[in-house]
């Protein structure tokens, strides 16, 4: 299944156009993505389970703030709705079963800025 199992909105200020606007955030199993409703700036986190882990992947290095949320959505293990805890920075995107502690784990894959000034669509 590709469902988004989590969707949301964060607002913040963003690292791209530096204006205060929601982020939008959606996780699945296969990728989570973020989004800027302004600029469009995008950043896109795959599964990491999959690869060997080097020592260093487990300090990572952030290069702006965490963001720690909280979210409503389906677990993937568990079936219960119920809180989860995103955890996204700018490596690593977690997402986090508060009722079993599932926790999946992304890294940071690439990053997408549309090449357009001028103001945001609305969709
Ligand atoms: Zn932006
Ligand atoms: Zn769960």
């Amino acid at each position: 299944m590709t469902e988004d199992f989590i969707r949301m909105r964060y607002p913040t200020t963003c690292y791209n156009c530096g204006k205060l606007v929601d982020q939008e955030i959606t996780a699945s199993s296969s990728r989570s993505e973020v989004v800027c409703s302004n600029c469009g700036a995008t950043r896109i986190f795959v599964p990491r389970f999959e690869e060997p882990a080097s020592p260093g992947e487990f300090a990572p290095v952030e290069c702006y703030d965490v963001w720690d949320l909280l979210s409503d959505a389906t677990c993937k293990k568990c079936h219960v709705t119920g809180p989860h805890r995103l955890i996204i920075g700018c490596r690593n995107f977690s997402t986090h079963c508060e009722n079993c502690d599932y926790t999946h784990f992304f890294r940071f894959d690439l990053e997408y800025i549309p090449d357009r000034d001028g103001p945001a669509d609305t969709q």
